[in-house]
């Protein structure tokens, strides 16, 4: 069974840095449900972070979401797991993103990583994304990682964080 993780705002903890750098900017700190339903750049006065995305070494220093870790790890061990990630619009990610798995996610052969822009490209039994489009072309199951941008939306089963994501899988293994 091969399972495809996304790793922005699903591995990697964005979320952070954003509220660093709005607060730099902004003078005050964000209100996180300000942006429910849509991405923190689209906020007004800060559409200019998503710059931020492009510049080197921005990718590298994020932390990991919590509980991914050991999640991760325990579903490579028993799946064929692959990190499947769009990196191609922003062109220093691919060093990051590449140093960031051997630091956090040291388990992930480099065999089973795949760098890529349009994401339908890859098939596999399950996708765990918070990007519905990336769902929505998936020949397999999508299951949505909730991030501000899609907490409306109904069409996926929802995994609030990443133990719910080890439950998922529990349950289905012992359902098998
Ligand atoms: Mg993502």
């Amino acid at each position: 069974m091969r399972i495809c993780i996304d790793m922005d705002e699903v591995m990697v903890d964005n979320y952070q840095r954003y509220h660093e750098i709005y607060e730099e900017w902004q003078g005050q700190p964000v209100d996180p449900e300000s942006y429910y339903g849509k991405k923190i750049y689209e906020l007004p006065g800060i559409e200019a972070m998503r710059d931020e995305l492009r510049k080197p070494g921005f990718f590298r220093d994020l932390p990991v979401m919590k509980d991914a870790r050991e999640v991760v790890e325990e579903l490579y061990g028993k799946y064929e797991v692959y990190i499947v990630t769009a990196a191609t619009e922003f062109k220093h990610s691919f060093t990051d993103k590449w140093e960031w798995l051997e630091e956090h996610m040291p388990f992930v052969h480099w065999e089973r990583i795949v760098f890529c822009g349009d994401k339908s490209i890859v098939h596999g039994d399950y996708m765990i994304d918070d990007k519905v489009s990336n769902l929505a072309t998936f020949n397999g199951q999508g299951l949505l990682f909730t991030a501000s941008h899609n907490v409306h939306e109904t069409g996926y089963p929802r995994m609030e964080d990443w133990l719910e994501v080890r439950d998922y899988f529990r349950e289905l293994s012992a359902g098998a």
